[in-house]
């Protein structure tokens, strides 16, 4: 607990430049796409459950740290979603940006090294069999304030597995990542963007919310750095998240290809921001 905690604000020190103040994630992230998804991210009822959830989360910041209070996290339950997220709110030029299938030690540095360079924060959706020979990449992403979700262990697609199946792909990605990254992962993402309505439930079950993307840079096809490039700038918007991948095959035009349109993107007035922490 202690070891979290100090990971907690850690992060939250070097994250800080980067965050949304204390906006919640229900305020940042909006489902886009069509009217069932913005729907679903209405303020639900008065006695709904996200009122009941905002209650237990207010209630737990009040207990004591110590002495004879609950076990160390309160019960919470997320609603179980139909749809991805698959845009944030653009509401101050704020876009996204996210790297998938990782950590790849070839690759996943250069990413990080360029992040830095322009003081930037991202997601990084992680596979569990990745992490396992990567842990020191994992402890990097938390130093430096960036975001992790769960990906799954093996990158399967989800829809041609049993619910046991994609309970255990999900379940040992999250234990991994809480074990070295400090945190347990708030986010996943279905492998090939495949969902279905398993990965939805064991996914709130497991207090993750689905995030999606809105913009593919293709990477994964290798189509050249200038296309990569041109797919970013082409795409830039509001409230936009970028899917890119630094993993999974080779990524050196994705490694290429953000030195240029991560400075084209802060040139251009947009904020790259991370979900803020769900308490
Ligand atoms: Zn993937």
């Amino acid at each position: 607990m202690q070891k979290d905690q100090l990971f907690t604000r850690r992060r939250m020190l070097l994250a800080g430049a980067a965050a949304l103040g204390a906006a919640g994630t229900a305020g940042l992230v909006a489902a886009g796409g069509d009217g069932e998804a913005v729907r679903a991210a209405a303020p639900a009822p008065v006695a709904g459950p996200q009122a009941r959830q905002a209650l237990k989360s207010s209630a737990f910041r009040l207990q004591p740290l110590i002495g004879d209070g609950p076990p160390k996290a309160a019960p919470r339950k997320l609603k179980v979603r139909t749809e991805p997220i698959l845009q944030i709110s653009g509401r101050g030029r704020h876009m996204m940006l996210t790297f998938d299938d990782g950590p790849n030690p070839e690759y996943t540095p250069h990413i990080l090294d360029t992040l830095a360079r322009y003081d930037v924060r991202a997601m990084f959706f992680l596979c569990g069999e990745c992490v396992v020979e990567n842990k020191g990449l994992v402890a990097r992403m938390a130093d430096e304030g960036h975001v992790v979700g769960n990906h799954t262990w093996t990158h399967p697609l989800l829809t041609t597995l049993s619910r046991k199946e994609i309970k255990s792909e999900m379940g040992r990605t999250s234990d991994i990542i809480e074990k070295t990254y400090g945190e347990h992962p708030q986010w996943f993402r279905a492998p090939y963007g495949a969902w279905n309505r398993a990965a939805f439930q064991l996914g709130a079950a497991m207090d993750m919310e689905p995030m999606a993307w809105t913009v593919d840079t293709t990477d994964w096809e290798e189509p050249g750095t200038s296309t990569i490039i041109d797919r970013v700038e082409s795409g830039a918007a509001p409230g936009v998240v970028v899917l890119s991948h630094d993993a999974g095959g080779d990524r050196s035009q994705t490694v290429q290809a953000i030195h240029e349109w991560l400075p084209y993107l802060l040139d251009s007035g947009y904020h790259l921001t991370v979900p803020p922490r769900r308490l």
